[in-house]
This record gives C-alpha cells, structure tokens and sequence, in this order.
C-alpha cells in the first residue's frame, strides 16, 4: 500500500505492504497478514507482531535482531515486485518524471506497461486528476502488472489500459506527453506529433544508441519536435561510517537513454538546414 495522505501517522495494517531493516541496512519486503511469519536471514518474526505499530517501529525476529518497519518508498517497492520484463528503474524513472515535466493533472499515454514499474511513478506524479492510459502489445502482461499496481496503491489505480500496438496509432488526442519505453520509438514519432497539443512532451527510454539515434533522426525529419534532447544519469551512492566516507565499490554501469522532445505549434519549414545545433558543426 502507498505511503499517502491517508496513510499519514497510521498504524501499519492488514495487507499493506512493509519494509523491514536490519542493522546493515538490508531489506525485505513483507505483505502484513495476521497470523503469517515472515522468514529472514536473521530470525523469523511473526507478522502479528507488526500489526498495529506505527512506521519506524523497531521488532525482535526468533533469532533476537532488531529489525526496522517502515511503509516502503515506491522506489524499495519497485525493485522488489515480481517482474515479467525489464524496469525503468529508480534513477531514470526520477529523470523521466523530471525532464518530461509529468505534473499533476496532465493528461498521458505510455507504451508499453511491462512490469509497471514506470506506470507506478507516473501515476503517483499524476495524482487523482491526471489521466494515464497505457498501450501494451503483450496482453498477457497485463494482469501482471496491475497486480503490481495494486498491490501498491491498495486499490486498483485509475488509468486505462489498451491492448494494442502503439506502432499502429495512438487513439487519444490533445496529450501533454507521450512515454515510451519500447524498441522501436521512432515508429511512434509521427502518432505522437497527431496526439500531443503544441508544447507537450515526447519522451523515450531506451537501452541502446542505434535505437537513440534513429529515434532523433525520425524527431528532426518530422519537423514537428525542437529542444530534441538526450542524456543517461550516472547514479554513485556512497558509504558514510565514521571515518569510512567513499563511494560504493558497485555501480550500475548501464541502463538506458532518456531522449525527450517538445511539440512545435506548426511544422519547421524545411531547408538547408535540418535542425541541428549550430555547435555540432566541425
Ligand atoms: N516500462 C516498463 C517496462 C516496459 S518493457 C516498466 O518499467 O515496467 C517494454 C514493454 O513494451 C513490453 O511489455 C512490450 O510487450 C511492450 N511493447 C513493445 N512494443 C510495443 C508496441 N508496439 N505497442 C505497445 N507495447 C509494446
């Protein structure tokens, strides 16, 4: 269940979903279901134990470990949930909702749902008046992530669900921005000039650069798009321990690209010039 509103300062109940802490630092996720005992490295405890408390409670596994409980973030929720495909993970899903500017209230199409990992942070920045509708092309998917979904939100979330192939058209008009995590993005160009109003966003999430490319060369060839963008965030988290203070020895080497765009008015006339940076020139 999502930490929000009316989570605030509630003791920990019933079906929610909860994080428990070590001394280390390691976590484990745990749906709270009375009379159920949670088994860890350390000890088992018994879920009875946690019900009731508030966030931030400390309990005892059988092995006499302290453990911490506390709601997850949707981001400790996100890489625990059983996944069918790959994830947008924390990182780049944060610069997606920053640099594709998703604000409350915006109206949104994404492609494809995957394991909702995306979808989850989009609806959470959404809030209750945005308008989601997801495309996804493999309706097997599909219960699979709006199980995740609701295990998260502990209702089922509202947005609308298509099965279908976003490479043959996108149905919604007057969109603030088009979200894709596909192979093929540059195959959604064109439909997104069509679905997004002047000035809304277009942002893909890609693993590799062939697939950067073409998505770019197809913004500027359709000469609806400008402000054409792409960068990949580096993440270092680091140890702080007494005298201790340096990065963690594992990073994330790679995951993907982020290439947003935003919707011209009218068509750039065509010319010598094909939108590139005037810096580019060598
Ligand atoms: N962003 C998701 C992962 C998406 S994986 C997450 O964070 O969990 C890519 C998804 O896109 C897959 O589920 C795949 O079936 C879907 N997909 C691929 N091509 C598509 C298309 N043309 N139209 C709709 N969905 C598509």
């Amino acid at each position: 269940m999502s930490v929000d509103e009316r989570d605030r300062g509630s003791t920990l109940e019933e079906g929610e979903v909860v994080l428990l802490l070590d001394r280390q630092g390691r976590r484990t996720l745990a749906r709270l279901w009375p009379g159920r005992r949670l088994h860890t490295h350390r000890g088992s405890i018994a879920l009875n134990e946690v019900l009731g408390r508030r966030e931030g409670s400390a309990v005892r596994t059988s092995a006499g470990e302290r453990m911490i409980v506390l709601r997850p973030r949707l981001i400790d929720y996100v890489v625990e949930m059983p996944r069918q495909t790959g994830l947008v993970y924390p990182k780049d899903a944060a610069f997606v909702l920053a640099w594709a500017d998703v604000f409350p209230g915006a109206r949104v199409v994404e492609a494809g749902l995957g394991s909702g990992a995306l979808t989850l942070m989009l609806l959470r920045a959404l809030g209750p008046r945005g308008a989601l509708t997801c495309y996804e092309v493999r309706a097997e998917f599909v219960p699979h992530a709006l199980a995740n979904l609701e295990r998260f939100f502990g209702q089922r979330p509202s947005l609308v669900v298509r099965e279908r192939d976003i490479y043959d058209g996108i149905v919604e008009t007057d969109l603030d921005r088009v979200i894709l995590d596909l192979p093929e993005p540059w195959r959604v160009v064109a439909h997104a000039a069509s679905a997004l109003r002047a000035g809304g966003i277009f942002c893909a999430y890609n693993p590799s650069m062939a697939q950067v490319q073409h998505t770019v060369a197809a913004l500027r060839a359709h000469r609806r798009f400008a402000a054409i963008e792409t960068l990949e965030v580096l993440y270092r988290s680091w140890v702080v321990r007494d005298e201790v203070v340096r990065p963690e020895q594992q990073m994330v080497g790679h995951t993907g690209f982020l290439t947003v765009a935003r919707r011209l008015d009218a068509e750039e006339p065509g010319g010598e010039d094909d939108g590139g940076d005037a810096d580019d020139a060598e």
